[in-house]
């Protein structure tokens, strides 16, 4: 393979790089820090650092409870992370977006507000093989309540969904189809369109887990053609405990409210409720203002860097650490799609996943190990963990050759 860096691109990306300050520390005694394990979570721009400590330094106040001014302003600030979410992932309104404390709660939402109301006895959600225990769990919770049960499309050897059989398991019985749009572990980049629109054309709704997409690719979810979307806030440079479920409306207005208390009625007597529309029939309780506030900054920050700049840096940084660690003796990927977010997992011979990432962690360099909540997964690959490199934008072809000299040192200790 032709391993070559893209220089015009690497020249922006290095002034882009030095907005992270925690990408500038060093670990165990000095070591610069090598952080590849953007798939866990993203790092920080200094624009959202600051967006933050500005809301609690001049801005903090309760959304929608009082008149005052800064009340006022806070509220605008919140409803404005909404639109800027909303923008981004071109939604059809901002009133289509629930905020949420990220995926997880996302997906639980859909399973009591959505699923659990229109489950029957032998009815069927169909998963993947490669979802996150986050877009199989719960599905598991509200069929054993109901008598339904969960069923996982195959996945083909080298990481692709096995789209044929993904379309032939939605059967009448299927209430809901869920599908990773990026695998957090082999990086796989499903056809999501292509599954929506096999979903839609059986009337069956399907839910796509954003978590991996929206951080790296330009994401459109009506273009998508899906029903529900999720993400997380803190994988896209923004605050942990952010995060947003997207659905079409007449979707949205017919969920009833999995999590009761303020914000979320019309009108409240000791005997029942009415509730507000959505998206605040979904959002009951003093939400993470602040967190949504550095979204929002982060979200700006990614529109200015673009987003298809960004799909097209990691591309880059995937082709040449995929190509940099096959020289690695012994070292074997799993996931090799061919389309592919820049997420390598590998499992290097003769060496434990947890052992080989705490001899990285001593040169400075930070990976995963472990089963990446998928369980499922490890299981049809048939290993108990793997080592797991995620690149961000902000990564550098140097880092992906620190990773290389670490293994290989590693692989000498370790034989
Ligand atoms: N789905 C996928 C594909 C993920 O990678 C993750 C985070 N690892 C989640 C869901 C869950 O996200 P969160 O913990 O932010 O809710």
């Amino acid at each position: 393979m032709n391993v070559v860096a893209t220089p015009r691109l690497a020249a922006d990306f290095a002034g882009i790089r030095a907005q992270f300050p925690l990408l500038a520390r060093t670990v165990h005694g000095g070591k610069p820090l090598v952080y590849l394990d953007n798939a866990n979570t993203s790092q920080k721009p200094l624009g959202v650092i600051e967006a933050v400590d500005r809301f609690y330094r001049e801005r903090n106040a309760n959304v929608a409870r009082a008149v005052h001014a800064l009340s006022e302003e806070a509220t605008n600030l919140y409803e404005g992370a909404r639109s800027a979410l909303a923008r981004f992932i071109n939604a059809g309104s901002p009133q289509e977006l629930v905020l949420t404390s990220g995926t997880t709660m996302a997906t639980n939402m859909v399973a009591y507000s959505y699923l659990l109301p229109r489950l029957q006895p032998g009815d069927v959600v169909l998963t993947t093989t490669m979802e996150h225990h986050a877009n199989i769990v719960p599905w598991q919770l509200v069929c054993q309540r109901t008598g339904a049960h969960v069923v996982a499309a195959p996945i083909r050897s080298n990481g692709e969904l096995d789209v044929e059989g993904f379309i032939a398991l939605l059967d009448p019985r299927v209430k809901l189809a869920c599908v990773t749009h990026v695998s957090n572990v082999l990086g796989t980049i499903n056809p999501v369109a292509e599954l929506a629109s096999a979903c839609r054309s059986r009337g069956i709704p399907l839910l796509v887990d954003g978590s991996q997409a929206v951080p790296h690719l330009p994401v459109d979810v009506r273009a998508i053609g899906c029903d529900f979307y999720a993400f997380t806030g803190h994988k896209m440079c923004g605050p942990t405990g952010t995060g947003g479920l997207w659905a079409r409306r007449e979707i949205l207005q017919s969920m009833v409210p999995f999590f009761g208390g303020g914000e979320m009625i019309r009108e409240v007597r000791i005997e029942d409720s009415t509730f507000a529309d959505p998206p605040a029939r979904f959002e009951a309780g003093t939400p993470n203002i602040a967190g949504f506030v550095g979204l929002a900054e982060a979200v700006r920050f990614l529109e200015s860097v673009g987003m298809a700049h960004i799909a097209e840096r990691e591309h880059g940084l995937l082709q040449y650490a995929t190509a940099r660690l096959h020289e690695v003796p012994g070292l074997r990927i799993i996931g090799e799609a061919p389309r592919k977010a820049a997420v390598i997992s590998f499992l290097v011979e003769g060496a434990h996943a947890h052992d080989l990432a705490t001899l990285l962690d001593l040169e400075g360099i930070a990976v995963r190990s472990g089963h990446h909540c998928a369980h499922p997964l490890m299981r049809h690959f048939g290993v108990p963990a793997t080592c797991r490199a995620s690149f961000a934008f902000y990564n550098t072809e140097q880092e992906a050759d620190l990773l290389v000299a670490a293994l290989l040192k590693a692989r000498a200790l370790l034989a």
